[in-house]
């Protein structure tokens, strides 16, 4: 069996599409465009990557889109700073603080942040008033990542209702929001973390498997039932010529992008989960352009809650 291909970036367009015709009745009724605040933090090249998908997106689909970048010795003070700011704006809908900030934060530095964002405008739904109402069901800003599964799933024509799902990861971000919208369309769901015992036999009962794991290729054809939907939430760039070496042959995709590029991006994932699979998401391709696409639902929806709740 080879796996269908669930192609996120077709679904992600097809959302997009979806959000333009929105953002421009917005901007003819209100005056103006949605806006979306972005705050930046330090050199993380990765991050500078995400940002800049994000501005673009944002851009192409007729918002403002404001970068407020600051430099990685900035203070936790500064940041909650200009997202005080942000809060106070009239023009800003949503605001998106990237992750991770700089390591001489703190620890707590993010749910620092995530305590301080109106609730109105979290369009990531990390604030605790968010969270809270998504494990209450009711109407909030959702995670972008795990939302983007549950339009991948749906557009997809997988069904959700009555099925085994398993989730790998338990992060605020990604592994608990997964799991309460899995719950929340009916789904029964095991939440899998480091500490889990028999994660592969597990794993092997799931008829949707989410990887959110941040280890590269870690899911093995093993983990998988056959016909099972895999979710690739992972993104890990490697850069080792041994550690490729050792996941992937000579000869294959990934080894021959490596050789070419010097490193190449793989999900938590291994590709030979093809063989065992009935769909898969590729990396990339597969999740994170539904990440950026929801942003962009959310930030519309933010900003269509703020003028209807002024009226
Ligand atoms: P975190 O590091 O916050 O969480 C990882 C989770 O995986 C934790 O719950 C951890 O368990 C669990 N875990 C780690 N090792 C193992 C193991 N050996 N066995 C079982 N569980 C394990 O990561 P995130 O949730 O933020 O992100 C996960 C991945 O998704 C990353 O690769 C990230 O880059 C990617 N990502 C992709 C996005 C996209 O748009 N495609 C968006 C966001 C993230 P424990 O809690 O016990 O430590």
């Amino acid at each position: 069996m080879t796996a269908r291909v669930l192609d996120g970036n077709a679904v992600a367009r097809a959302i997009r599409e979806e959000v333009a015709p929105g953002v421009a009745a917005f901007t003819a009724t209100a005056g103006r465009p949605p806006g979306l605040g972005i705050v930046l933090v330090g050199d993380d090249p990765a991050s500078h990557v995400y940002v800049r998908n994000k501005i673009r997106a944002g851009m192409e689909a007729g918002m403002f889109v404001d970068l407020q970048q600051l430099p990685a010795t900035a203070t936790l003070d500064d940041v909650l700073g200009v997202v005080g700011r942000l809060n106070a704006s009239d023009v800003h809908d949503g605001i998106l603080v990237q992750s991770p900030l700089p390591g001489a934060m703190g620890r707590e530095a993010e749910r620092a942040v995530f305590d301080v964002i109106d609730p109105a405008k979290d369009v990531d739904g990390f604030s605790p008033g968010n969270v809270g109402l998504l494990v209450q069901k009711r109407d909030c800003l959702k995670a972008c990542t795990p939302a983007g599964v549950i339009e991948l799933l749906d557009r997809s024509g997988i069904a959700i209702a009555g099925q085994r799902a398993v989730v790998i990861g338990r992060s605020d971000i990604v592994g608990k929001p997964m799991a309460l919208m899995l719950l929340h369309r009916d789904a029964t769901v095991t939440v899998c973390h480091s500490r889990t015992t028999s994660l592969a036999s597990l794993c092997a009962e799931a008829d949707i498997l989410v990887a959110a794991i941040g280890r590269a290729c870690m899911v093995t054809p093993d983990f998988v039932k056959p016909g099972a939907t895999v979710i690739d939430v992972g993104m890990n760039r490697l850069d080792d010529a041994a550690t490729v070496a050792a996941l992937f042959p000579a000869g294959s995709k990934k080894r021959e992008q490596f050789e070419k590029a010097g490193s190449v991006l793989v999900g938590d994932v291994h590709p030979d989960v093809a063989g065992t699979a009935g769909a898969l998401t590729p990396v990339p391709g597969g999740v994170g352009p539904l990440t950026i696409a929801m942003l962009m639902k959310n930030t519309l929806q933010a900003a269509i809650a703020r003028v209807a709740a002024r009226a």
